[in-house]
Parts: structure tokens; C-alpha cells; sequence
């Protein structure tokens, strides 16, 4: 698109990167609605309150894979750039592939895009290839087994396929999504996660040695901590080194998953306590969802009919994703505090 056309857009929306959380999802929101409302924005200060501010290349992907599935004007779309002018035209359904070229997340790549498609009247499919276990991002087990059910529940139908695992600092990892046209939009009430059916521990390694046992180790620690219903050691294909565990709480209305990364200087038993720790604060809660998805819900709900549920806490990334989501689409996001450790989200859209 040229700058004349870019000129007849609705008025551009300023957004100050540098608000609230101050990280990449302002960015990524930002990306999202923008493709979906036809809208251009203007983001300054991008990733203020990062310790390396600017785009990072997992960014720019965001960017470079937004620009072309909505064949988008844009200007500071470069590494380290803190301002970026974005424009959409019209977002075009397809099969593309997209690579980060780093361990960068593939998962944030995703929910970046898939809003844009999901509205489209033909179903995509994406390959994204980069990390798919990073630190600080859901990981391709989260959006497996905890994201995309939630978004079943609102009618949000897709195939999801950890093709190969990346972790830092390799990455060449590969995550498949195929995204159908969303057509019946319900309400999510998710107040009450109901009956608890199951716990389950599941761990894996990646090209690290079997002699130190640390799929052992992590599964009997939360054995003894969580008194596991099922642990499962489970296999990983890719080229990169690491080590994930994860806890998935099976309740009657929703699937709650809580994940770990194996980390250099930690043992595996300090692995699994702390992920110990974040399973136990859910239990103890009676919230249905814990404080990463409630984040991740809350541009599906906007687009479709809204809803509310319940979550153990609300983070500055869920209260600076309200305040993006309400800059682009007609809605109100109110967070009840029901007591400490359990709060009521409530996305009311215009019907
Ligand atoms: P940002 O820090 O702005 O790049 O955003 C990070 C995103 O990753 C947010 O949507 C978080 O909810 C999500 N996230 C971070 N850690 C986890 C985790 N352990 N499990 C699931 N999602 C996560």
C-alpha cells in the first residue's frame, strides 16, 4: 500500500509502547486488532520496559508475518526499532510459513495471526519454525492442551501439531496450525471449573544425557508433592538441547496446564518444586484459570459474544491487554477482586 492510500484510512491510533506492562504483547495486540479493524496504528516506545528495548527478531516476525498476510504498509520495521507505523489492507486467508531464524517464540507468532484468520471465510494453515519451548512464553504444550481447548469452548475450531521442539538458544523447532473460519461464537462462562477429574505430570528431555535422570527426578518430586493420578515421560524430536515438565489439571469444565523449563543451574528437583508450588496455589484457589490465560482469553472473548471467568490473579500483562483491546474494539473489561487469590474477569461486548 502507498502512503496516499495508507492517508485514507480511519484516523491512525497512537499507542505508547512504553505503558503498563511495557512489553511485546502491546505489539502483538496492537498487530491483531489492527488487521482485524482494518485500523493503522503508530506504536512509539516500543518494548520500553524491556531490559533490550526495540523489536527483537521474534518482533519482527510478528511484523513481517502480520505485513503479509495483510499485505500492510509499514515503516520501522527493522531490529531494534522503537517505533513502528503499521497500516493493514485486507487480511488474505492461505497456507504460508513463516521462520524466525532464531529461538525466538513460535507460539506468540501464532497468537499474533491467528485472530486475523479465524474471521476469514477460508481456513489457513501456518508453519512457523523457531522455539517452541521459551521461557516467558506459552510453550507449543500450553497451546496444545490448555489455549486451544479454551477457545473450542467459544466455538474456535483448529489443528494444532508440535512438528519438531525448539529450545533457546538453537531453536529450529516447528509448530502446524490449521485455523477454520469461526462460525457458531459462544459466551464462555467459566466462573466454576468444576469436579476435579485428574492430575497428570508429564515430562521429556531433548539430546541431554539419560545418565542424570532428570525426567526421573522431576516426576517423583511432583509425585510427592502434588500426589499424582498419572506421570508420563514423553519423547521430543529436534536438533536443540532442553528439558520440559508440565502439570495438567483435568477439572470437568476446563483443562489447566502449568509448564517448566529445565534450566542450566537448577536441579531438576528445583524444577519441579517450583512448578509444585504454581499447581498448589491453583488448587488452593478456587479461580478456573490461572494468570497466563487469562491474558491470552481476552482478545477471543472481545471478537466473539465476551464472557467471564474466574482467575487466580490479574497480572499488568492482563490489565495492559484490557487497555489495548478497549483502544481498538467497542467493549468493556472489568476485573472483580473476589478475595486474594481469586478474581472475576467479565469481557462485555456490544450485541
Ligand atoms: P510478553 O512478555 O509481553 O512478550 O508476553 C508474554 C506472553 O506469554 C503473555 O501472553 C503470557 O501470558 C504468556 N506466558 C508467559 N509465561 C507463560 C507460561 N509459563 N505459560 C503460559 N503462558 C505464558
Amino acid at each position: 500500500m502507498n502512503k496516499a492510500l495508507a492517508k485514507n484510512m480511519p484516523a491512525t491510533i497512537q499507542i505508547d509502547g512504553s505503558q503498563g506492562e511495557g512489553g511485546g504483547q502491546i505489539l502483538r495486540t496492537a498487530l491483531a486488532l489492527s488487521m482485524i479493524r482494518g485500523q493503522a496504528f503508530e506504536l512509539i516506545n516500543i518494548r520500553a520496559g524491556r531490559k533490550k528495548p526495540g523489536l527483537m527478531r521474534q518482533h519482527l516476525v510478528c511484523v513481517q508475518a502480520s505485513q503479509q498476510i495483510s499485505q500492510a504498509y509499514v515503516q520501522g520495521a527493522e531490529l531494534h526499532s522503537q517505533r513502528l507505523y503499521f497500516a493493514p489492507q485486507h487480511v488474505q486467508s492461505g497456507k504460508y510459513q513463516f521462520q524466525i531464524g532464531s529461538a525466538g517464540s513460535t507460539t506468540l507468532v501464532l497468537q499474533t495471526l491467528l485472530p486475523a484468520l479465524l474471521l476469514q471465510n477460508q481456513a489457513s494453515e501456518l508453519t512457523i519454525s523457531g522455539g517452541t519451548h521459551n521461557p516467558l512464553a506459552p510453550t507449543a504444550d500450553f497451546i496444545e492442551q490448555c489455549f486451544l481447548p479454551a477457545l473450542k469452548k467459544l466455538g474456535i475450531d483448529t489443528e494444532f501439531k508440535l512438528n519438531k521442539a525448539g529450545f533457546f538458544p538453537i531453536g529450529a523447532g516447528e509448530i502446524y496450525i490449521k485455523i477454520q473460519p469461526w462460525q457458531h461464537r459462544n459466551r464462555l462462562n467459566l466462573l466454576d471449573c468444576g469436579a476435579l477429574q485428574s492430575i497428570g505430570a508429564f515430562a521429556a528431555v531433548l539430546n541431554l544425557s539419560e545418565k542424570a535422570q532428570i525426567v526421573q527426578r522431576e516426576l517423583a518430586t511432583l509425585n510427592k508433592r502434588l500426589k499424582l493420578d498419572t506421570q508420563h515421560q514423553f519423547h521430543l524430536n529436534g536438533i536443540s538441547q532442553g528439558n520440559t515438565v508440565y502439570v495438567k489439571v483435568e477439572c470437568e469444565n476446563h483443562t489447566q496446564l502449568f509448564t517448566s523449563l529445565g534450566e542450566i543451574r537448577k536441579s531438576a528437583e528445583q524444577i519441579a518444586n517450583h512448578l509444585a508450588e504454581q499447581v498448589k496455589q491453583y488448587m488452593e484457589s478456587s479461580a478456573a484459570v490461572d494468570e497466563y490465560l487469562a491474558d491470552q482469553l481476552l482478545l477471543p472473548l472481545a471478537l466473539g459474544q465476551g464472557g467471564e471467568f474466574t482467575a487466580q490473579y490479574i497480572s499488568e500483562h492482563t490489565r495492559t491487554q484490557a487497555s489495548m483491546i478497549e483502544k481498538f474494539i467497542e467493549c468493556d473489561i472489568e476485573f472483580i477482586e473476589l478475595n486474594k487469590n481469586l478474581f472475576q474477569i467479565k469481557v462485555n461486548v456490544e450485541s
